[in-house]
């Protein structure tokens, strides 16, 4: 798990709509079964019993054949850095800087094989195309939730890529 980077000078009273991050509750989310494979260091998704399709990211229903009978598979938590993009200015509400995103090659044997994602961890100019990096799974904070009079707070987690080191 790596620092908190939620919204810290709104933490404890930060408006919803500065919510950077999905309702993974599975009241609220029927994909929820992706972020609870995420707090066991899984990274999924979901594979098409009917027609074999693979989506990325999951789904709830195919968007081949439109079946709702999705079975999850599991992706590798490793993979090469195809190009990415290093930002240093105008950096979105709630992310440090530098905020790099990486396409990402899952390798020739994964169901998915490139994906898309931050990469964390990560100085400036601290990556290169063709880098190892592995999935991390780092908390983010906790969503209420207000469903029939009960309140609570579901936690919640969100993934990225890190530099092997
Ligand atoms: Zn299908």
């Amino acid at each position: 798990m790596t620092e908190n980077i939620g919204i810290p000078f709104l933490e404890g009273h930060y408006s919803p709509t500065l919510d950077l991050w999905p309702i993974e509750a599975k009241e609220f989310n029927r994909i929820h079964t992706f972020y609870d494979n995420l707090k066991e260091g899984k990274y999924t998704t979901t594979k098409c019993k009917g027609c074999g399709h693979i989506s990325y990211p999951p789904r709830v229903i195919c968007p081949e054949c439109y079946s709702d009978d999705l079975e999850w598979i599991e992706l590798p938590t490793r993979g090469k850095v195809i190009t990415f993009v290093e930002k240093s200015i105008a950096i979105p509400i709630g992310f440090g800087e530098p905020l790099i995103d990486a396409w990402i090659d899952l390798g020739k044997d994964s169901p998915v094989r490139h994906v898309f994602s931050r990469v964390i961890n990560c100085e400036s100019g601290g990556i290169k195309e063709g880098d190892e990096v592995q999935l991390v799974v780092f908390d983010v904070p906790g969503h209420p939730i207000e469903w029939r009079k009960e309140k609570w707070i579901a936690e919640r987690v969100y993934f990225a890529f890190e530099p092997v080191s």
